[in-house]
């Protein structure tokens, strides 16, 4: 846990500060209007939230970027997960430049990132190909030195206002290793912005189609290692898992600090909410979920942080949390009875917002396949 490191701990109270005082009163507009405040954006980067995995020389931590990244995603979900799902895309979408990009490419493209306040996506998933990233059928077709690609991704996150693209894409007819991670700039000829989703929850993030027709792309911009992408995705989720789960984290914490207060301030037979045993109860039960949520989170974001393998904790982190925000949610409109179900008070949003953790970056019926693959793994070489 991060409570005992002092300058993380700093860091954890500027940002809420920061969050509870510049992002909250945006967050029902953000919510409305399904687009990010430029303001919030702004913010981001000024905090320096937006570069948190990117090397030191660029903006990075030196050390415990995967648990900063956690803090700073849990205390923007607890007011706005819109404004805290743009620091995990941009972790996500960078990931794979990072750890795999070639170090001319990473001097030229990070410092005008930086510059510019450049977005990062993350075009993984297909229309054929979800959870079963082996199905995926965009090609990318070595020409000279230049890769051609053709295909389709959907749902991706920033799609239409990113720069920069992490494509994953088929080199070889070899199943899951046959995939290759290449970078594609938003301006190269073929690539085009499809239908843009209007989604639940998590409005302030635009989530689209990507068209991809015959992009060509220098062969330099093939990232990592031809025909092993999927493990440099899987690498991804090891950083990205736990930040999904401090945004499910942040979201509960932020139902539960409105169910509570709510609960003190509304009366009916005669006494507080909060005295009726069974609102105590509901009490009770999500501070528990909540405190366990987050012995989960950071200790998969520091085992991250150590360099020790964290698949397992990642997926325990990212199903507990995840199921808990959306038990959390719920529970909190039924503190506020009718008033929660209306737009006037943000546990409604709060409730739409926290479906998504269930699904994304792995939905929670894949996490539980990892938990138990990783146990089998253990108990065989022990
Ligand atoms: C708002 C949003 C943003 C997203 N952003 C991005 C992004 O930026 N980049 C990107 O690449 N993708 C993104 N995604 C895609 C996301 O990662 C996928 O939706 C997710 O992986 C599930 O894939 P699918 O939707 O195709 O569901 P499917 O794979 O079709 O699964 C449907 C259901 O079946 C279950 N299921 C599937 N296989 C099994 C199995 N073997 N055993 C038991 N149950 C199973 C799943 O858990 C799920 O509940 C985003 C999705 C959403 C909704």
């Amino acid at each position: 846990m991060y409570s005992n490191n002092e300058e993380l701990r700093m860091a954890a109270n500027m940002i809420r500060k920061a969050a509870r005082e510049q992002v909250a009163p945006l967050a029902p507009s953000i919510d409305a209007t399904g687009q990010l405040n430029p303001e919030v954006e702004g913010l981001l980067w000024d905090l320096g939230l937006m570069t948190v995995v990117f090397p030191q020389k660029y903006g990075g931590m030196a050390q415990h970027s995967g648990t900063f990244l956690c803090i700073g995603v849990e205390e923007l979900a607890r007011c706005c997960a819109s404004s805290a799902l743009m620091l995990i895309i941009q972790a996500v979408g960078s990931f794979p430049i990072i750890h795999g990009a070639r170090p001319e490419l990473l001097d030229r493209l990070l410092p005008r990132m930086v510059e510019n306040r450049e977005l990062a996506a993350y075009l993984v998933s297909e229309p054929g190909a979800g959870s079963d990233v082996a199905s995926i059928r965009t090609t990318a077709v070595k020409d000279g030195d230049t890769y051609v690609i053709t295909g389709t991704k959907c749902f991706a996150t920033n799609g239409p206002v990113a720069s920069v693209y992490s494509v994953l894409a088929r080199t070889s007819n070899n199943g899951r290793d046959g995939l290759s991670f290449f970078l594609v700039e938003r301006e190269t000829p073929g690539l085009t912005i499809g239908k843009i989703e209007k989604k639940l929850g998590q409005k302030g993030s635009q989530t689209s189609e990507v068209h991809l027709e015959e992009v060509r792309v220098p062969a330099g911009n093939l990232l990592g290692e031809e025909n092993k992408g999927f493990k440099l995705a899987m690498k991804d989720f090891d950083m990205s898992r736990p930040a999904v789960a401090a945004q499910a984290l942040g979201i509960a914490e932020g139902a539960f600090e409105q169910m509570e207060r709510y609960s003190r301030e509304r009366e009916t037979f005669g006494k507080q909410l909060c005295e009726h045993q069974m609102i105590q109860q509901i009490l009770a039960d999500s501070a528990t979920l909540i405190e366990a949520s987050r012995g989960l989170v950071y200790r998969a974001a520091a085992q991250y942080d150590e360099g020790k393998r964290n698949t397992k904790l990642a997926s325990m982190a990212k199903v507990f949390a995840s199921d808990a925000a959306m038990k959390i949610t719920t529970d909190a409109i039924q503190v506020f009875g009718g008033y929660g179900y209306m737009q006037d008070y943000p546990v409604e949003r709060m409730f739409r917002d926290a479906k998504l953790t269930q699904i994304f970056e792995g939905a929670n019926q894949i996490q539980r396949l990892v938990i138990a693959r990783e146990i089998r793994k253990e108990n065989s070489t022990s």
